[in-house]
């Protein structure tokens, strides 16, 4: 196995570790539960777009055709805390990568993460832009922004949590 694959495996065994040990904890604190719920709110809002929209279908199209863009170092760039929030959004990590050379992330069914980056959820190759239009891929990108705000907003506010509590948080 790739030294790169074993590094996200550790990261998801911190992330796992942490969700144990405080993701009871975190749920319990009133500004953490507010902010979780509204992220999880935001990322239903936005996946349903991409679903009503065809990008959903056309990126899996892609995925079984051709293979996605979701490339490696996409997985290798997600922290302890990202995957922390994913994990208290009920998210499963996979244990090994499915797609040799492709993101550790990238499952059969289509990403296995909720909270994604900031390039999973904005970048439109050229083909993709064609499939919903202009006019929806700005709809899109807006509740993306929403979203991307809610995900920055909770970051910061576990690292300080588990700052609190003597863990160095990986932002
Ligand atoms: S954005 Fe384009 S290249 Fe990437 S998965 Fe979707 S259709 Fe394929
Ligand atoms: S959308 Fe998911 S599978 Fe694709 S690059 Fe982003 S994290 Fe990886």
């Amino acid at each position: 196995m790739e030294e790169a694959e074993k590094n996200i495996q550790r990261q998801i065994e911190r992330a796992s570790h942490l969700l144990s040990r405080f993701g009871a904890a975190c749920l319990r604190v009133p500004e953490l539960g507010a902010l979780l719920e509204k992220l999880r709110r935001l990322i239903e809002r936005t996946d349903s777009l991409m679903v009503d929209s065809g990008v959903v279908e056309a990126c899996s199209r892609c995925a079984r055709v051709t293979g996605s863009c979701c490339f490696r170092e996409m997985g290798q760039s997600y922290t302890d805390v990202q995957l922390l929030i994913n994990g208290l959004l009920g998210c499963s990590f996979p244990q090994v990568a499915q797609y040799p050379g492709g993101c550790f992330f990238a499952g059969e069914k289509g990403c296995t993460l909720k909270a994604r980056h900031a390039f999973c959820l904005n970048y439109f190759c050229p083909d993709l832009m064609n499939t919903p239009g202009t006019e929806t891929v700005l709809e899109i990108q807006l509740q993306v922004g929403e979203q991307l705000l809610a995900g920055w907003e909770l970051e910061f506010a576990l690292g300080r949590f588990l700052t609190s509590h003597s863990i160095p948080a990986h932002l």
